[in-house]
């Protein structure tokens, strides 16, 4: 049988991607980490820069250093 159209995830992924931003700016909102969904308080966020970065991200200080290297 001839293969016409190979699928792709377009649905799930953008699926993924609207749970994330919406699941993202209410975690963040409530001080939410959206990965390890650990509280996060302004004093856990080790500068300005993680602070900046957990607006973005949403992720707590423990979770950034994970992605981000603890630099
Ligand atoms: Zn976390």
């Amino acid at each position: 049988m001839e293969i016409k159209f190979k699928p792709e995830d377009k649905a799930e992924s953008l699926e993924q991607l609207f749970e994330m931003m919406f699941g993202r700016s209410t975690a963040i909102e409530s001080g939410k980490c959206v990965s390890c969904g650990k509280e996060v308080t302004r004093e856990s966020l080790r500068n300005e820069i993680s602070f900046k970065e957990y607006t973005i991200s949403g992720l707590c200080q423990e979770c950034q250093d994970e992605v981000f290297g603890a630099d």
